[in-house]
């Protein structure tokens, strides 16, 4: 969910426990707000699509327009007191009682499954004579107090009557004992029960159960256990009521009713409010000598149940289930969710069996010792929330997951729901490889919902066509300073990555490609005023997703990202071509002029290091020249990327304009960069994939920018300002962690000052506070991930094998968290690894050098070039060697001197092109000379 509408949701979840308390429940804890439905789909108020895998209520489909038009029309016509004479409810009548065998011929209208199970007992009392009610164990049959008497295993605080009897749902799936056996053994017990009805002097008026055992958790009794148990009721005087509310309605796949499965005949059948898809009615269905019996000795009638509108919905309802095939359609998509569910549990240890048949499946999760497993059943249905697919889970031990779906569910959604319960499943498993379910064992929630931690309630699916959706997969996105799990986000695949092409393709050649750019840069200038306005947001996620201390980002990262939008807004209008004057052609004068148009579609592919400030560095000049962009960000570090998405929604950019595909490398950047829709690539990164990207860019001459990183030098003269310069360097070395493409890794100094620069330096490294990004005295925190801490630990030991001097740090500070110590090497040979190659961590490598030759050498010794920096107070040299070092930016006294005013980008291995300033529109840019012969 975006955070606007987390927030939104906890302020409604807060005003419906201040007016309705906490006890009535809700399916999630998480705060889902549902503001729209159809067919199977639920949309949050976030815009994300819920795929409704558990709700049986909406019958033919959420807000099913047949349905709608139906009591509308109604609604605006006629709507009345049951006890005037109206057509709709006899109407109703008869089309109901049609689906049930001839036998039941009368209905009684109800508003809700309670009232008619709670009227189908008075019957039954009526009829007996008796007060005794066996019920099947751990079901659910409605809330009045007369019910409650009857519900075990629920919280309900009446104890079971007096007069109840509950009985234990053979079950030929857990029970390994031989079917008849298991078959004596309950209806000995039924037998027993009915016995001791007797004995206590209630006697036997019914007997009340759901032919499906749903709540139980979908069992499955031997064959004959039904048929056996309504002779017993029935041989003792009593009258059977089977409760319909959840089976009822073709789910079984096999029959319209969920008893004709058993080949019985109740003499009460109870209906809820599938009936009206969801609008109040139910009822109870019986024979004409008990209506007679129980109507001539008690008035009964109800207010509404059966009122003209439900009655619409009634019919609708039952019209549209014939009309569309809904039982046959259940009873084919069963079969077939049947068997790929059963092949899914085959091969999981952890699901034991499928249960149910038709729309209606379970699926019983066991523990490792094949004791209930709860906990993970309870992981899968918030999981499969956060992947977008409604389900929940039942059974007295709360084991089994319930699929439920209304019946209009097609093929389509049943594999959606395969590919998310599959992708859940092999998550579930990777988690307990990881060290088991933790406490409460629940799929995590956004980070912040436990105390301590910051809270950021950032989105976590895909930002696509102007709405977030979820997907198939996602992947865990790790808090650097404790390597606890801070949320999971979605992973795009390759369709995802389509759909997000093909949206800003439609963005690109609809509105937006022809916006003005006055337009453009209003956008623009609004994003950079929610970047302020969430300021201290953005630079606490930054913190809490890369592990930087949070002062950086809130004083570099985030204003440099604002800065960078108001730069480009600035732009957005301003963007000329020329009028160029020739000889004319063929004699004849002519008037030739050049326009700058858009590429088209940019994919921008952002680092970890400081994903929000480079994502603007990307997008803002795009958007200002026109295109259209899809960012994906880097998976060590999406969060403030999605958060950026959040506001770009709220800035009201055009769907479509600005796509964010988190995901994997090797999956959603690749196949980002092979789409043949894409027409510029700008990517930051490591050399090895700019190269890939490189060659696969050049298949098919899309535009790239590559900043690739570096090595960069720091060069300190023998005239240079000491104090200074090793503040600077400092700074360039151990500024947000080292992991900086232009950090001033090679500290070359001249041998006066070497010694000197070298025990400042190691000093500096010590001064540094390593610790929580949170706590304002911290100067360095963690590296993003272990798997770099490990990288940067190796080339820490290899300085050290290759005979560099340690002069500072050089280990880990602490255990928890990817920490380690700012790093400093003496004496490092101008051809040692870590001279040349590029750490990404706090690790400087200081060489002497006796003359400025020497220095230019050894600064243009390595494949990089980025950026340098020289130390020195000889304006002319500065000028001098600031032309001769290979670089695409030189600082002159000072570290970083970074603007989005000023071109960035390197020379050899450290990339293609530039962005920023004027050379960002023209890298966002083709241009057209237009040449008209006068
Ligand atoms: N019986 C069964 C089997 C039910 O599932 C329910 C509730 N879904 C009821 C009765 C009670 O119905 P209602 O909530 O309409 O009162």
């Amino acid at each position: 969910m975006s955070t606007s509408s987390v927030w939104e949701a906890r302020a409604l979840r807060a005003r419906r426990a201040a007016v309705i308390g906490p006890y009535s429940p809700m399916f999630y804890d998480e705060p889902l707000h549902v503001v729209s439905g159809h067919d199977v789909w639920l949309t949050g108020s976030d815009g994300v699509e819920y795929l409704d895998a558990y709700n049986n209520v909406p019958h033919v489909g959420h807000c099913n327009p047949e349905v709608v038009r139906a009591i509308s029309e109604q609604a605006a016509k006629l709507n009345v007191h049951t006890r005037y004479l109206h057509e709709p409810v006899v109407e109703y009548a008869e089309m109901l009682l049609a689906t049930f065998a001839p036998y039941l011929d009368k209905v009684f209208l109800t508003n809700s499954g309670s009232e008619a199970n709670e009227l189908a007992l008075r019957i039954a009392r009526q009829h007996t004579g008796a007060t005794g009610v066996l019920v099947t164990d751990f079901s659910y049959h409605g809330n009045t107090t007369a019910l409650a008497e009857l519900t075990t295993g629920l919280p309900v605080k009446e104890p079971l009557g007096q007069h109840v009897r509950a009985l234990r749902i053979p079950d030929v799936v857990a029970d390994s004992r031989p079917e008849h056996v298991v078959l004596a053994e309950a209806l000995e017990a039924a037998a027993a029960a009915i016995a001791s009805l007797r004995a206590a002097g209630h006697g036997v008026s019914a007997l009340l159960f759901d032919p499906l055992f749903s709540t139980e958790g979908l069992l499955q009794p031997p064959a004959g256990y039904v048929e056996g148990l309504v002779a017993l009721v029935h041989g003792a005087g009593g009258l059977v009521i089977a409760d319909e509310v959840q089976s009822g309605l073709g789910r079984s796949g096999s029959h319209f009713w969920g008893h004709e499965v058993h080949g019985i005949r109740p003499d009460l059948v109870t209906m809820g409010k599938p009936l009206g898809n969801g609008h109040p009615l139910g009822g109870v269905v019986t024979t004409t000598a008990l209506l007679e019996e129980f109507g001539s000795a008690n008035l009964y009638f109800n207010t509404f149940a059966g009122n003209p509108v439900s009655a619409a919905a009634g019919m609708a309802v039952l019209r549209e289930t014939a009309s569309r095939e809904l039982q046959s359609r259940a009873a084919e998509l069963g079969r077939h969710a049947r068997e790929v569910l059963d092949k899914l549990a085959a091969e999981r240890p952890s699901v034991r069996a499928v249960r149910g048949s038709g729309l209606f499946f379970g699926l019983e999760f066991v523990d490792d010792d094949g004791g209930a497993g709860a906990a993970r059943a309870k992981w899968v249905v918030e999981d499969m929330l956060r992947r977008g697919v409604l389900i929940s889970k039942i059974g007295p031990r709360e084991n089994v997951l319930k699929i439920r779906p209304p019946m209009v569910f097609e093929h389509e959604h049943l594999d959606l729901l395969v590919d998310r319960l599959t992708a859940s499943l092999d998550e579930l498993e990777q988690v307990e490889a990881r060290g088991g379910l933790r406490s409460g064992s629940a799929a995590p929630d956004v980070a912040g919902a436990s105390a301590g931690t910051p809270d950021i309630g950032v989105s976590t699916g895909l930002f696509i066509d102007g709405r977030w959706r979820s997907g198939s997969r996602t992947f865990d996105v790790l808090n650097p300073a404790d390597g606890s799990l801070l949320t999971r986000v979605t992973a795009a695949d390759e369709s995802d990555v389509d759909d997000a092409v093909r949206s800003a393709r439609r963005a690109f050649d609809g509105e937006w490609g022809q916006a003005a750019g006055t337009a453009r840069a209003a956008v623009l200038h609004r994003i950079a005023d929610l970047i302020e306005r969430d300021a201290d947001r953005l630079a606490r996620l930054e913190a809490l997703d890369i592990g930087k201390p949070v002062g950086q980002p809130a004083m570099l990262d985030v204003p440099n990202a604002a800065a960078t939008f108001r730069h480009f807004a600035g732009w957005a209008d301003k963007i000329t071509g020329s009028a160029i004057p020739t000889d004319g052609y063929f004699g004849r004068p002519t008037h030739s002029y050049t326009v700058r148009e858009p590429i088209g579609v940019v994919a921008a592919i952002i680092p970890w290091n400081t994903p929000l400030m480079i994502a603007a560095w990307k997008l803002a000049p795009a958007l200002a020249t026109g295109n259209t962009v899809v960012v994906k960000p880097a998976e060590d570090a999406p969060l403030s990327i999605l958060a950026l998405a959040e506001l770009v929604q709220e800035a009201g950019v055009p769907a479509g304009v600005v796509n964010v595909i988190p995901g994997l490398g090797e999956e959603a950047g690749a196949a980002l960069v092979r789409h043949p829709e894409v027409d510029k690539i700008s990517f930051t990164g490591s050399p090895e994939v700019g190269r890939q990207i490189g060659r696969v860019a050049a298949e098919s001459f899309k535009r790239v920018t590559l900043e690739l990183g570096g090595k960069s030098p720091q060069i300190v003269l023998a005239d240079a300002d000491v104090e200074a310069a090793v503040q600077g360097i400092a700074l360039g070395l151990f500024f947000n962690q080292g992991e900086v493409c232009a950090a001033g890794t090679r500290v070359l100094v001249h041998r006066s000052l070497y010694d000197q620069v070298v025990e400042a330096l190691a000093g500096a490294a010590n001064g540094q506070v390593v610790g929580d990004p949170f706590d304002p005295q911290t100067t360095m925190g963690a590296l993003v991930s272990q798997e770099h801490l490990d990288r940067v630990l190796s080339y820490v030991d290899r300085a050290k094998d290759e005979g560099a001097r340690l002069v500072a740090g050089g280990g880990r500070p602490r255990g928890e968290g990817y920490f380690i110590q700012p790093t400093v090497f003496a004496d490092v040979a101008r051809d040692a690894t870590i001279a040349r190659e590029e750490i990404f961590g706090p690790v400087g490598a200081v060489i002497p050098f006796d003359d400025v030759e020497e220095a230019i050498e050894i600064a243009n010794e390595t494949e990089y070039g980025l950026a340098a920096t020289i130390w020195t107070r000889d304006v002319s040299l500065a000028h001098t060697l600031a032309h001769e070092v290979r670089a695409g930016a030189v600082w002159v006294n000072g570290w970083a001197a970074i603007n989005p005013a000023l071109p960035w980008g390197g020379v050899k291995t450290s990339g293609v092109g530039r962005e920023l300033g004027w050379s960002g529109i023209l890298a966002n840019t083709e241009e057209k000379v237009v040449t008209i012969v006068l």
